[in-house]
């Protein structure tokens, strides 16, 4: 039987895929592109989460980490920072086809607004870098733009409407193998059954979602793959108006503390503190970490009206795992724990109780209406979250806290220390992060001697959307110039 030859099978339509695919369109017209995307088209992604409903798993698709848009998810807020967030895609590319790269990719993904976004984070107040800097601290500063629920609608609809390229929605990349002859032979899952297709060139953009299923093909294809570096934490959610001031300054606060105060590195991850606060995001595993799991990611809003309390803010604060084996042993000691703690589902208790370890929590619904704030999740239960973690972690989350709230509260003028909160922000786990393989990729995201690419989440390299958007310009363009390195300066 024939199968259908494709010149290009991208799987995976987040934004990498899409850059990659837009690339191809813009540069190589002639190329036939396929696109794989396991999960459902944009407009028929709600989440129950966000209706404050229970995670019901999106009958085995979550629709948080799958779809056209992938993580850049209708309805929600998004952050852009461009470089040097991202830095380690410097060292990959090198500065001047980064830099170009960034701005392409930042272009693109803002064309469809009615005017160009403001960008904040750099050119601090002295008042900011001083508060941070009481603490050992110092904010690293790069530009970022926040798009509000409407303007990321735009975004996304844009990418959907401008491209003209097969796309099959449901439908999942399961094997990749070299071809006799060339090319690769490819399978794909479907409604219908397992389709069988040929590809020039196989581009893996399957982010969050393939995040196992991809290194395990990869490691078939024997591409040598460097194991991650896992970490683990929390996410504090409070008052809105807390974190509004230094959330205003720098909407993408990161802030890495890795001295002696900190037995393993700690960082702030994902800040959601703009003037609108911002909601906790659950995403859901399905079976790639084995039985399934939910952990935590968070989105900055704009547009949301407060009610009776005030709305909620958040960030995640991340350190290193330790004292737990290798990658492996410690991703399974830590789900492990979370599993007999929480049956995999993300659970919370006071910062009072984080602190102090508390063995007994306050049930969620007393808890929640305590809260001096609306909390964005009413599917919470609550629990032990501090015995998630070692006595290392747990010493590096609270004292990495404590270091940086406390410069928030100081930066924002208020009078209150973190220990005055106690009773007024919520722990809420799990936290994972870095949990991509790193696979060996040249300049143009191929892996050694084979037409796969690799971009985007999936490359292990860098995380974000316009960094993911930038990895699949470079894949593009190293296609459509039939090289494996991109091509140094020239836009898309
Ligand atoms: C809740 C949340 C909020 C975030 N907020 C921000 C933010 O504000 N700013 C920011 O820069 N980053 C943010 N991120 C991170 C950002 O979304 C990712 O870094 C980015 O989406 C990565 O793009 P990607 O294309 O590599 O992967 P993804 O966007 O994850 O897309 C991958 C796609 O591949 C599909 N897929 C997976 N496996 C297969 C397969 N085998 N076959 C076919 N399709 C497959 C998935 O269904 C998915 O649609 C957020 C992440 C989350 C979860």
């Amino acid at each position: 039987m024939d199968h259908p030859y494709y010149n290009v099978v991208i799987a995976g339509v987040g934004p990498a895929g899409l850059a990659c695919a837009h690339t191809l369109q813009a540069r190589a017209p002639h190329l036939r592109v396929l696109l794989l995307e396991a999960g459902r088209a944009f407009c028929r992604r709600p989440c129950p989460v966000d209706r404050g409903l229970r995670c019901t798993g999106c009958g085995g698709v979550c629709n948080v980490i799958s779809g056209f848009g992938g993580s850049m998810h209708y309805g929600d807020g998004a952050k852009l920072s461009l470089l040097p967030s991202g830095r380690r895609l410097i060292t990959h590319f090198g500065e001047a086809a980064a830099q170009r790269l960034c701005a392409d990719a930042y272009a693109w993904l803002t064309s469809a607004l009615p005017q160009p976004p403001v960008l904040a984070g750099e050119y601090l107040s002295g008042r900011a870098v001083s508060a941070f800097d009481a603490y050992g601290l110092s904010i690293r500063e790069y530009p970022v733009a926040v798009l509000g629920e409407r303007d990321l609608g735009r975004v996304i609809e844009a990418c959907h409407d401008g491209l003209s390229t097969e796309c099959w929605y449901l439908s999942e990349l399961i094997e990749a193998q070299p071809r006799d002859g060339g090319g690769m032979v490819v399978k794909v899952a479907t409604h219908d059954g397992v389709k069988e297709a040929h590809a020039g060139h196989v581009v893996l953009a399957t982010g969050r979602r393939g995040v196992t299923a991809t290194a395990s093909l990869l490691r078939q294809l024997g591409v040598p793959m460097t194991p991650p570096d896992l970490s683990v934490g929390v996410r504090f959610e409070m008052d809105a108006r807390l974190l509004a001031a230094i959330g205003t300054e720098h909407p993408d606060l990161k802030i890495s503390q890795r001295d002696t105060a900190v037995a393993n590195k700690v960082k702030t991850f994902c800040f959601c503190g703009g003037p609108n606060g911002g909601r906790l995001k659950f995403t859901h595993y399905h079976n790639a970490f084995g039985p399934a799991v939910i952990t935590l990611d968070g989105h900055e809003t704009t547009d949301r009206v407060p009610a009776e309390r005030p709305l909620a803010a958040n960030f995640g604060l991340l350190c290193q795992v330790q004292g737990r084996g290798n990658a492996e042993g410690a991703q399974a000691s830590f789900l492990g724990t979370y599993r007999d703690l929480a049956q995999g589902r993300p659970f919370a208790q006071t910062l009072g109780d984080f602190l102090d370890r508390t063995p007994e929590a306050v049930p969620w619904p007393d808890l929640q209406q305590r809260l001096p704030y609306q909390p964005s999740v009413l599917d919470l239960t609550t629990g032990p979250v501090h015995e998630l973690f070692t006595p290392e972690e747990h010493a590096s989350l609270t004292a990495g806290l404590d270091r940086v709230l406390g410069s928030i509260l100081w930066h924002a003028g208020s009078a209150v220390s973190t220990r005055d909160l106690a009773d007024q922000v919520l722990v809420v786990a799990p936290e994972l992060e870095f949990v991509w393989e790193q696979p060996e990729l040249d300049a143009g995201c191929r892996v050694p001697g084979l037409p796969v690419y690799v971009i985007g989440d999936a490359a292990g390299i860098a995380q974000g959307i316009v960094q993911g958007a930038m990895m699949g310009m470079a894949a593009a363009q190293a296609i459509a110039a039939g090289q494996t390195a991109p091509t140094i300066g020239a836009g898309r």
